[in-house]
This record gives structure tokens, C-alpha cells and sequence, in this order.
């Protein structure tokens, strides 16, 4: 199976199945081996992406031969490997060149007629590849790379603007801004999560698998760690698992994750660091922390309803 043919039919499993498919970002060799060899061991399919500056990071082979060693390793996982926030149609489409069957384009920041009008220069493109496209409406908050929106100016997804948006690109999945932000520091405000319309989304969006980002739960037990050991994460805070949960019973497919990949990596890198301080063997260290993630890895895989469910 490995790297899927038709990332939509595998969507739309996951939209019809009432689960959602874990979309964890990669950067290097252990993230991504934890993050493939948890969904191994709870048979789900998984979404590896690439944001640009990920792309940057590792250079884009590296991390796709990262990719195809897994996909050999572990052939039973379907895989789908998402260029994350694509900013242009260039991005997106060095993605497709570089063996990516699914690209996000990003436009979010633009208005409602520019934004369809990029979205559908790459949808008319990946198409003709057989590559899935997510679009987004609405503006989340937070921060992640090239994304800065000041929370005040965010702007939840309308769905009427959606319902339009959708029918003019033929976007296959959508991004919907319902209340979530980038980065560890979720809901500094008065902010919660809209689940509400997530069900108005659904409706008036049948058969559009939904994209929740900014959705790391920030998990306490690590902040702690992370806080034991000489860092300073105080008062990061996430988004509660249960209210994941319950976006996904109501429509969403696709649950994007990052900032809990990097918590668990920095908060075992920094316990081995200050309990070992004579320790120098990077495998001493990044072995933990790959060990810890995949253990994290398992648990958002019950969280998102996804074991168990790769098809034979
Ligand atoms: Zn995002």
C-alpha cells in the first residue's frame, strides 16, 4: 500500500468511517520513524507532512527517501504525504514534482476572490496528478512559520463563504478556522474551540472531509517535564483531546499535529540532558525521545477513533 495512489478514496474512508487521519509533521528521521511505526502497531493510516520550512530544513529528497525507507518498512501502512501550508502554486507544485500525492495551498490571508482564484490554479493542476488538495477559509490564529494572524483578527470559517469557496475550486478537503491556533499557546484569551460549526460545516458541506489545524493538545505531563528540567513552557495549553474527539464524530477528517511532536521531543531530550549531563551519544538522547513520541503517537491515534482501520 504504502504511499497511496488515491488519497481520496483513503479521505474519504476516514469521512465516512467517522475517524480522522493523524497529519503529523516531519523534519527528521526519528519524528518520522515514531510517528510510522506507532500507526503500524495500531494498523491506521497516516498523513506525513512537509511544511516549507521542513522542506528547507532536512532538503525535500532527503526527507521523501526518509518517507519511501518506511513505506518499505512497514508496508502495510497507507500513507499520504502532505506538502503543509503550501504558500504558492510553486510550493505546491515542486511538492507533486517531489512525490507528494497531497498539497495544501494555503491563501487563507487573501480575500475570498483571490483565494479561490490561486486555490484553483493548483486544484486544476494536482488534479491532473492525481493529487488531493486542501484550501482553507477563515483565518486561524497562532503562529507557524510563514502563518502570523494576531489572534483578534482571525476569523472563524463562515459557511455560506465556504459552501461557495468549495463549489467554486473543487478543493477536496477544507481547512476550517473553528476556534483553534498554531503553537503551544493556544487560547491565551477567552478562546475555545467552535464545535458548533463543525456540525453547520458538515451539513452544508457533504461528502468535504474537514481539516482541523493548530489541534496538539499540548499534554500537561510534558509541559512539566519540559519545566522540571530547565525549560520554560509556562502556561502552554492546548486543545483538550475530548474536544477533538468530537469534532471528528461530527466531520473532521484530517487532524493536524505538530506542537505535541516537539514537546515530547524537547521535554525527553532535556530530562536525559539534566539527569545524565555526562551523556554525549545523540542515540541516547533521541532514542528516548523517538521511543516517548511514538507512545504519543499511539495514544492520539485512539483519540482521533483511527486504529484498526486500514483496509485490507
Ligand atoms: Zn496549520
Amino acid at each position: 500500500m504504502a504511499i497511496v495512489k488515491n488519497p481520496l478514496e483513503l479521505m474519504m474512508d476516514a469521512y465516512r468511517g467517522g475517524y480522522a487521519i493523524g497529519a503529523f509533521n516531519v523534519n527528521n528521521m526519528e519524528i518520522s520513524q515514531a510517528i510510522v511505526s506507532a500507526h503500524a502497531a495500531k494498523k491506521a493510516p497516516v498523513i506525513l507532512q512537509l511544511s516549507k520550512g521542513a522542506r528547507k530544513y532536512a532538503d525535500t529528497n532527503m526527507l521523501m527517501a526518509i518517507i519511501h525507507a518506511l513505506a518499505k518498512q512497514y508496508p502495510e501502512v497507507p500513507i499520504i504525504v502532505h506538502q503543509d501550508h503550501g504558500d504558492s502554486f510553486e510550493t505546491c507544485k515542486s511538492a507533486i514534482e517531489a512525490g507528494f500525492n497531497s498539497v495544501m495551498i494555503d491563501a487563507s490571508h487573501e480575500n475570498f476572490e483571490n483565494n479561490v482564484r490561486i486555490t484553483k490554479e493548483v486544484v486544476d493542476y494536482a488534479h491532473g496528478k492525481n493529487v488531493i488538495v486542501e484550501a482553507e477559509i477563515g483565518q486561524l490564529g497562532g503562529i507557524e512559520e510563514h502563518v502570523s494572524v494576531d489572534e483578534k483578527n482571525a476569523r472563524l470559517t463562515d459557511p455560506d463563504e465556504a459552501k461557495k469557496f468549495v463549489a467554486q475550486t473543487k478543493c477536496d478537503t477544507l481547512a476550517c478556522a473553528i476556534g483553534t491556533s498554531h503553537g503551544a499557546y493556544k487560547f491565551s484569551s477567552d478562546g475555545k474551540v467552535d464545535v458548533e460549526r463543525v456540525i453547520v460545516l458538515t451539513k452544508i458541506l457533504p461528502n468535504v472531509p474537514l481539516v482541523m489545524h493548530g489541534s496538539s493538545s499540548v499534554p500537561q505531563e510534558y509541559v512539566k517535564v519540559v519545566n522540571q528540567y530547565g525549560g520554560d513552557l509556562a502556561g502552554a495549553r492546548g486543545v483538550d483531546e475530548s474536544t477533538i474527539s468530537e469534532a471528528v464524530k461530527y466531520g473532521v477528517s484530517k487532524v493536524n499535529i505538530d506542537t505535541d511532536l516537539r514537546l515530547v521531543m524537547t521535554a525527553m531530550i532535556r530530562k536525559v540532558f539534566m539527569e545524565n549531563p555526562r551523556e554525549f551519544d545523540p542515540r541516547k538522547y533521541l532514542g528516548p525521545a523517538r521511543d516517548e513520541i511514538q507512545k504519543m503517537v499511539e495514544h492520539k491515534i485512539d483519540v482521533l477513533n483511527a486504529a484498526g482501520k486500514i483496509r485490507y
